[in-house]
């Protein structure tokens, strides 16, 4: 079994639509992919451009693929015609690449503001009080081509109950913060994966990004 149809099923059944649930697929063959989307999947992540671009034309065109990796610049050219959520925005310069290849796509490309919420450096994106400074300064009228959806924010791979659960309530903060300039589709906060979904959803996630839990432990 590639897929793990009961677990899927178990997890929609305590979200009761909490939360949209993406699958995360990287690293899986396209069979893998194409047996959750027979089980009624739609939604799949990617952390990898190359991948991603092998896997999309061979796969049902109505997949909603969210880039939930560290998307370099140059790379959004490849992505840009089909690509339904960009996850990981971390720097201005990228928002002007997204809105200069939306253009030549003629679409509105999704993106969520990366926030860093956990403790180890590693990760990427804005901090908390960054990310408010900027967004609310932000001329967003330069930006027509973009549609900000919200924020993306990874917690610290860490057992500690409490530290996740101030890690996702610092990012509700920044998402709620915001909520109050970003416009109307600011909705979706994407946090929570396989080990910390549910502290996640309690926190006021609305989308959570699961790998391993649905599709088994990854090389
Ligand atoms: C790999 C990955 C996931 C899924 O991780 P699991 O622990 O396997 O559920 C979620 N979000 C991001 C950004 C990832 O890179």
């Amino acid at each position: 079994m590639a897929f793990d149809i009961s677990a899927y099923q178990e997890i929609l059944h305590q979200l009761n639509g909490a939360a949209t649930l993406v699958a995360v697929s990287k690293t899986k063959p396209h069979t893998d992919i194409k047996e959750a989307y027979e089980c009624g999947v739609r939604d799949f992540g990617e952390n990898y451009v190359q991948e991603l671009l092998e896997k999309q034309p061979i796969l049902p065109q109505d997949i909603r693929w969210h880039f939930i990796g560290h998307l370099q610049s140059n790379k959004v050219k490849y992505i840009a015609p089909f690509v339904h959520l960009i996850h990981g925005v971390d720097k201005l310069g990228l928002l002007d690449e997204i809105q200069k290849q939306a253009l030549k796509n003629q679409r509105t490309i999704s993106v969520l503001i990366q926030v860093h919420v956990a403790s180890e450096e590693t990760k990427f994106g804005f901090s908390p009080q960054e990310a408010i400074e900027i967004f609310t300064q932000l001329d967003k009228s330069r930006y027509s081509q973009i549609s900000f959806c919200g924020i993306m924010a990874m917690a610290t791979f860490t057992n500690d109950q409490s530290q996740l659960q101030r890690e996702f309530s610092a990012a509700k903060e920044v998402f709620d913060t915001l909520a109050k300039v970003m416009g109307n589709d600011w909705q979706t906060l994407s946090m929570g994966m396989s080990s910390d979904w549910n502290l996640a959803v309690a926190a006021g996630s609305t989308l959570i990004r699961l790998g391993s839990t649905l599709f088994g432990s990854r090389n």
